[in-house]
């Protein structure tokens, strides 16, 4: 049987976080009542005039070169011309032959082109179910209607719906880092299409490719991008031929539905926009954008991993969440004994579950507190085990480690107090000092067991282990 080979490219809009619109001097306003946002521009009317928001070119320069592209020397907008309720002057301002952005690269993944356009208004269907075709009433709210946006398109370089998510967090973390947009994808402020073809494995032409529009989370995106080179799959596998169409995959039962196919396809007659000057971006300007970059997440995990000796999972983990990037490395500077391999592994391992989605830099926790924890736990001054309690406390009360060490009396059992415990565990656990000394070694973990629950978990297993050996003679 034929095995077949997904090829992937994405299609990706960012909302930027500007103060005011792209075309006008309204300001950006989300969750604000509907319709307070909008002016004569932004709502169509006749003999208006559009006038480009520097701040939004900047955020697109930062993108452009954030994704390593070739700024153009020159670029225009086009009149994007389509009839929609939520399009008041029956066109979208956008770029079309001469994006801002072209021909980068992101990860493994080369970009396409970047531009700068401006968002539609948005079309509540308010009613029973609260879908277009069952709804009572349609309104808008025009609050949404030119908002900055900036669309991002890669090469069909993508062979998997898991490589898709990796991509995209990638891309979320870089634009989150650069911070010229909130990338929520719940509250649409990143959205992402799949464009998605397969073809035999070791073909060099592509096969026809569908779109999947508008999936608002990566674990959406990946099952989507699944169910659709299934759907690809049996067809071809069938004998059959996959038609260019635009697709929405419903998460909550898994299937694909067509939207339109290529015959509806849009014509919309793009022409130059008259009212607008072109984007030529001066040496200031494109300074200015350079210079407003940090280091980029990319950089930033491979800087973890080469300098620090993380893995390449913890790198990531913590490059991609610039906040728990910060927090480690904020940890490491505090207290310059702390091993950073070991510390990551307490921030990803056992901070972040504690502290969920919330930014450690906003909890009780101090990185400072943490590095202390984690070098008391390494110079086995306190168990393993009794760090995990201290840091329950910290994510709780916040506090110094030490002070919660004494309080609570977690230090670590050892000398006298540890001796009695083993020689209780060795009384208690006759039939396994029998089997022990006998030869069968696995029986040690029954008075070790002992011995560790006496403690509630303060003692090191090693030392446990060679003090039962040492008091039996072996
Ligand atoms: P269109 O003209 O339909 O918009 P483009 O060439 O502009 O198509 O590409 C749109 C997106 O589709 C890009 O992200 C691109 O990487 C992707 N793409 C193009 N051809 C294919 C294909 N055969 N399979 C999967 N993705 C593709
Ligand atoms: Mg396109
Ligand atoms: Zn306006």
């Amino acid at each position: 049987m034929t095995d077949f080979e997904p090829v992937i490219g994405l299609e990706i809009h960012v909302q930027l976080k500007t103060r005011t619109k792209m075309f006008c001097g309204c300001e950006l306003s989300f969750g604000a009542p509907p319709n307070t946002h909008t002016c004569p521009v932004c709502l169509g009317h006749p003999g208006t005039l559009p006038v480009t928001n520097a701040e939004a070119v900047h955020f697109g320069l930062m993108i452009a070169m954030a994704l390593d592209c070739t700024v153009a020397p020159r670029s225009i907008f086009h009149r994007k011309n389509y009839f929609y309720p939520d399009l008041p002057k029956g066109y979208q301002i956008s770029q079309y032959d001469i994006p801002l952005g072209r021909e980068g690269r992101l990860g493994d993944v080369r970009i396409h082109r970047v531009h700068l356009e401006e968002d539609a208004a948005k079309l509540v269907h308010a009613g029973s179910s609260g879908r277009m075709h069952t709804a009572e009433a349609s309104v808008v709210d025009f609050n949404r209607g030119g908002t900055p946006l900036v669309e991002i398109v890669s090469e069909p370089d993508i062979r998997t719906a898991h490589q898709a998510g990796d991509w995209l967090r990638l891309l979320r973390a870089t634009l989150k880092r650069i911070g010229v947009s909130d990338v929520n994808m719940e509250e649409g402020s990143l959205r992402c299409d799949a464009n998605i073809s397969i073809r035999p494995a070791g073909d060099s032409n592509f096969g026809v490719k569908t779109e999947l529009k508008n999936m608002n989370s990566f674990r959406f995106i990946e099952r989507g991008i699944e169910a659709e080179v299934a759907r690809q799959e049996s067809i071809l596998r069938d004998g059959g031929q996959v038609v260019q169409e635009t697709l929405h995959f419903d998460p909550s039962t898994g299937a694909i539905t067509s939207l339109r196919s290529k015959e509806e396809a849009h014509d919309y007659r793009y022409f130059p926009e008259p009212d607008l000057v072109p984007i030529a971006p001066t040496e200031a300007m494109l300074e200015r954008a350079r210079e407003a970059l940090p280091e980029l997440p990319a950089a930033r995990a491979e800087r973890f991993e080469r300098d620090l000796g993380l893995t390449a999972g913890t790198a990531k983990l913590l490059a991609f969440r610039g906040e728990l990037g910060d927090f480690f490395e904020d940890a490491l500077g505090a207290d310059g004994q702390v091993e950073p391999a070991t510390l990551a592994n307490w921030v990803t391992v056992e901070l972040v579950p504690r502290l969920g989605d919330a930014d450690p830099q906003e909890s009780k926790v101090e990185p400072r507190a943490l590095a202390r924890l984690v070098e008391l736990v390494s110079a086995k001054t306190i168990s393993q085990s009794a760090g995990k309690t201290v840091l329950d406390v910290l994510a709780a009360e916040g506090g110094d480690p030490e002070r919660i060490v004494q309080e609570r009396s977690l230090a670590m059992a050892g000398g006298d107090e540890l001796e009695g415990i083993v020689e209780r565990a060795l009384e208690a656990n006759p039939k396994a000092v029998e089997e022990l000394k006998g030869g069968k070694a696995k029986a040690i973990g029954a008075i070790v067991g002992f011995a560790m629950r006496e403690t509630k978990g303060r003692a090191d297993g090693g030392e446990v282990n060679r003090i039962v050996r040492e008091k039996l003679g072996l």
